[in-house]
């Protein structure tokens, strides 16, 4: 047990992601607006501020979303070989739309994948000396 865990059994980030819901507790609201996160969770209290998945969910969603539309588009094209104007107004919303959908339950997955593999930046253990070892001052 890791503190912060103790009365808490923290549900799989696919599954807190895909309900955009407290990564620790499951059952708080992650999000306050369409992308922007909540302060804290409003049922256990956990505080998002470790939470910062940066540009992660955007990448995801447009490499995903970009490759599946683009793989469908390819695919009718060869198949059906439809009129120029048929992609335009089926692509280019499947392209918004699908993104949009995808954006907050990505992120939600990538912020419960934080917590519970406590990722962060990366920290220097010692800035000093070769032989120096913080811990022992
Ligand atoms: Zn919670």
């Amino acid at each position: 047990m890791t503190p912060g865990h103790e009365f808490f059994d923290p549900p799989s980030p696919i599954v807190s992601g895909f309900r955009q819901r407290c990564p620790r507790c499951g059952e708080g609201k992650l999000f306050k607006g369409f992308l922007a996160l909540a302060p804290a969770c409003d049922h256990c209290g956990l505080d998002y501020g470790f939470a910062e998945p940066a540009d992660g969910p955007a990448f995801f969603v447009m490499s995903g979303v970009g490759i599946l539309v683009t793989f469908v588009f390819a695919w009718v094209e060869v198949v059906y070989r439809p009129p120029i104007w048929v992609h335009f107004v089926t692509v280019f919303p499947a392209m918004i739309l699908g993104c949009l959908a995808t954006l907050r339950p990505v992120k939600a997955w990538l912020v419960a994948s934080q917590f519970v593999n406590k990722a962060e930046e990366g920290k220097f253990e010692s800035l000093g000396r070769h032989d120096h070892d913080p811990r022992r001052l």
